[in-house]
């Protein structure tokens, strides 16, 4: 699959009917919702300490708006949506979201990511309203260390959250620990020893170059072939391969529980099996991750286009998603949102 940077979007048309196709045959059917721009952590790898402009209440797709919106996405083939932010949880009344969505699609995996803070109370009221299931970031198992990186003394209520979660049947539940060279890149057993205790599954998420503060930089970038290596010494594993999922997942020779998954966006980039898209809690939609180009859908949803009219709109922009991000290569250029006002 070709990663040139000659390569301008098509001027062909996409199909006007069957799955949601780009040029480079790849169906996107995994969509991920951002439902709030703000957070109540501050991750140095993601946000400055003071918080961000945070977007207008007005400018906020609402939940009958996103309702809409995901509804236009499902009859295009999508069967997967994954809440995050921001922090998903700081949206006022989110399980009423979550029903909302349950309601109109029975059958739709519906998932969510968070900082786990606020999962202790709302893990239960989540799962009854349809949530599946939850992924937790934490990025350390050391108190001083996880204050440090999220900039919130945080580390036990964010245990609790995911013990909540399990409790609640929102289950598996899966740990995103972003790992940075020279802060917690020595914690890699830990987590595996974590997992084989509670049988969750971390995924270890290269450093990204989305972080507002756009400190980041290539030499904190810890290969998780590093941390797989690390680990495999002490507990032996065994891969379990990946479909269209991101992580490539390995399990404990010994039967042991739990598991470890690896993300490896920036060293072993898996752009061409990429299935996702992504709405921005104010209604633009994104093809990647790194786009530098969005499809507004909530100027038109407002104006009132109809089912149809929006559809047409994201087949187009997946119709012009690139083959991949260009982190790698010298004309990389970073998109203008950081990872919180996108939507990781
Ligand atoms: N607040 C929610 C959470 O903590 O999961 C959802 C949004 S957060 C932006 C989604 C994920 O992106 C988190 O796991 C976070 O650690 C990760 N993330 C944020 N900035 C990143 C960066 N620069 N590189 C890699 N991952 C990043």
């Amino acid at each position: 699959m070709t990663n040139d940077a000659s390569w301008t979007p098509p001027d062909t048309e996409p199909p006007a009917t069957g799955s949601l196709l780009d040029t480079f045959g790849r169906i996107a059917d995994d969509l991920r919702v951002s439902v709030t721009d703000r957070c109540n952590f501050r991750c140095t790898y993601c946000m400055p300490a003071e918080g961000l402009a945070w977007l207008p209440k007005s400018d906020i797709l609402t939940f009958e708006e996103i309702t809409r919106v995901v509804g236009v996405f499902v009859s295009l083939g999508v069967r997967s949506i994954k809440l995050t932010g921001g922090e998903p949880t700081v949206r006022a009344d989110l399980p009423v979201l979550v029903r909302m969505l349950r309601g109109a699609h029975p059958d739709l995996e519906m998932s969510m990511t968070t900082n786990g803070l606020l999962l202790d109370r709302l893990a239960g009221p989540l799962a009854e309203a349809g949530l599946d299931r939850v992924t937790v970031s934490c990025d350390s198992l050391m108190r001083h260390r996880f204050e440090q990186m999220t900039r919130r003394d945080a580390l036990d209520r964010v245990l609790a959250g995911m013990r909540a979660a399990e409790k609640a049947g929102l289950t598996p539940i899966k740990i995103n620990c972003v790992v940075i060279g020279g802060t917690n890149d020595d914690e890699a057993v830990e987590f595996a020893e974590f997992v084989r205790e509670t049988g969750y599954e971390v995924r270890f998420i290269e450093y990204m170059p989305l972080d507002a503060e756009q400190a980041w930089e290539r030499a904190k970038v810890v290969p998780n072939a590093d941390l797989l290596q690390q680990i495999d010494a002490v507990h032996p594993l065994v891969p379990v391969g990946h479909g269209a999922d991101p992580a490539t997942s390995y399990r404990f020779a010994d039967g042991a529980p739990g598991a470890i998954g690896v993300i490896s966006s920036v060293t072993e980039p898996f752009c061409d099996t990429c299935n996702r898209l992504r709405l921005t809690a104010e209604g633009d939609f994104r093809s990647c991750l790194f786009s530098l180009e969005e499809v507004d859908l909530r100027g038109p949803l407002r104006a009132g286009a109809t089912d149809p009219e929006l559809a047409a709109l994201i087949r187009r922009g997946v119709w012009r998603k690139w083959s991949g991000h260009r982190i790698n290569h010298p004309d990389f250029v970073r998109p203008e949102r950081s990872m919180s006002m996108i939507g990781g």
